[in-house]
């Protein structure tokens, strides 16, 4: 027997239709429409001023659109919610540069991000409980961090902060992730490693990286969807290779230097 859940398609995990959103009359964002599947790892590229972290800033509720909607898990109409909300249905955000308790260790770091924590303060001053240690050294070993637990956040290297800041975003059992310009100040050597990371992470987590390094796009995009924004639009969407092929693509990036 065929149960009618069977027959409806999986919804999205973000919805977004119709959007606009303008900065004293500058519109960043125009009528931008993006959908994305669970469990997707999606890269969106767009030269510098296309509106990425714009559409990053509507999705977190930092900024609200104009108009249109930005709905979350089919349920969740996101322009209606204070960040606050947002962040606790599980949308989780990883900036450019990483906020990471410096004096704290790795491990307090996590537990400090552990869902259910009464606070990040109190929640180093309470018990661990087991169920915690186990679920933080999971997470440990999926950033490639067990042998640094006890070392001062501070005391990482850049790329080992960036993968402490994902590990926060697992700690906070994030649904959806958001990344920004992840590669940005990384060693190849890195840069490899988190896109192992970011794979590794796809299929249980939906993801939403931006990036312009086109080795590590190339790398966590195989045989996955990219979206190209333009103007706060969706120029185009396809495998990596007809992206990097497209006409009007290959237009919007000429004559520029750098491909942000
Ligand atoms: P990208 O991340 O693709 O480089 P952004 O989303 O940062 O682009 O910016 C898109 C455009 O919107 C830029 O021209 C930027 O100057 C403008 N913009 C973004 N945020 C604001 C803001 N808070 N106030 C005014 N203008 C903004
Ligand atoms: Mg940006």
């Amino acid at each position: 027997m065929i149960i009618e859940s069977q027959l409806k398609q999986r919804p999205f995990i973000l919805a977004a239709e119709g959007v606009n959103k303008s900065f004293a009359g500058f519109q960043a964002i125009r009528d931008l429409s993006f959908y994305m599947d669970e469990g997707e790892l999606r890269t969106v590229i767009g030269p510098n001023g296309a509106g990425k972290t714009t559409f990053l800033d509507l999705i977190t509720g930092r900024t609200k659109p104009d108009t249109g909607t930005i709905e979350f898990d089919a349920k969740h109409e996101l322009s209606r919610m204070n960040e606050y909300e947002i962040y606790r249905l599980g949308i989780g955000r990883k900036f450019q540069t990483p906020t990471v308790y410096t004096d704290h260790t790795v491990f307090e770091n996590l537990l400090m991000s552990l869902e259910g924590s009464r606070g990040v303060f109190a929640s180093l001053f309470s018990k661990v409980n087991g169920q915690q240690k186990d679920r933080i050294h999971d997470i440990l070993k999926t950033i490639n961090l067990s042998e640094k637990a006890e070392w001062k956040a501070g005391a990482l290297a850049h790329g080992q902060k960036q993968w402490l800041e994902i590990g926060m975003l697992l700690a906070q059992n994030a649904r959806l992730l958001l990344v920004d310009e992840p590669a940005a100040g990384m060693t190849d050597e890195e840069t490899h490693r988190t896109g192992e990371l970011l794979l590794s992470l796809a299929g249980k987590h939906s993801i939403i990286v931006i990036e312009h390094d086109m080795v590590f796009i190339r790398q966590i995009a195989a045989g996955r969807k990219v979206t190209v924004l333009h103007q706060g639009s969706v120029l185009c969407e396809g495998a990596v290779e007809a992206v990097q092929s497209n006409e009007k693509v290959i237009e919007v990036y000429l004559g520029r230097k750098h491909a942000h």
